[in-house]
């Protein structure tokens, strides 16, 4: 059961897949979360993806794909995975569609979560991210209930420096240059999935639900 969850920066990937990841028993693999991991550790992963992203620009493929490889090899991926935030271009498409071959897996949906430009600007200005967790919130739409602390973990919320006017125009731009042609790549496939992605948060993640019935969800 793999799943690819897509959409622009702001989409509510991030907020969707934890979720859904948590209810069907899946590894959420954040491709965005593993690189803000090897900065706050230091590591020369860390140092390399910074230089990308303060840019609102993307890691190179090789550096990212290797780094998911790694992660779908270890023993808690055989139960299935939902990539957030990967792939992000075609080659990486590719890569992973590869990987999961050579593994005897396929891909077997991907979720399109589709936000207007105009949201996606308001959404990704009030965001706040646990430092410990990653949980997102949102000051206008999901704020926590103590002011600067995570809901789930009692964490620190802090602003994504990547979340500053400027490099959010850049993400987005990248977005529509790069990553939207996903949108092509997995039609052609008969694997994808639109869901509108405005509206509640329990909203969208019910419709992302509907999506998956069916095919995957069986009674627990
Ligand atoms: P995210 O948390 O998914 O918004 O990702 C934050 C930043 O990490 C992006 O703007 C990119 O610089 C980098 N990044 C995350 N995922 C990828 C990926 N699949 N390919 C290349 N860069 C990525």
């Amino acid at each position: 059961m793999n799943i690819v969850f897509l959409g622009a920066p702001g989409a509510g990937k991030g907020t969707q897949a934890a979720r859904v990841a948590e209810e069907l028993k899946l590894v959420h693999l954040a491709t965005g979360d593993l690189f803000r991991q090897a900065q706050a550790q230091g590591t020369r992963l860390g140092l390399l993806a910074k230089s990308y992203m303060e840019r609102g620009a993307l890691v190179p493929d090789e550096v990212t794909i290797s780094m998911v490889l790694e992660r779908i090899s270890a023993p808690d991926a055989k139960g299935g995975v939902i990539f957030d935030g990967f792939p992000r271009s075609l080659k990486q498409a590719e890569a992973l569609d590869k990987a999961l071959t050579e593994q005897g897996e396929t891909l077997d949906r991907v979720i399109y979560i589709k936000v207007s430009e105009g949201e996606l600007l308001k959404r990704l200005g009030g965001r706040w991210i646990c430092r410990q967790c990653q949980a997102p919130y949102h000051e206008v739409s999901s704020p926590p209930k103590v002011a600067g602390k995570c809901d789930r973990c009692g964490g620190e919320l802090y602003q994504r420096p990547d979340d500053t006017e400027a490099t959010v125009k850049k993400r987005l731009v990248t977005y529509f240059a790069e990553t939207a042609l996903l949108i092509d790549y997995y039609t052609r496939s008969g694997k994808l999935t639109e869901v509108a992605g405005e509206g509640d948060v329990d909203e969208v993640r019910e419709r992302i639900m509907q999506a998956l019935k069916g095919e995957f969800v069986r009674p627990r």
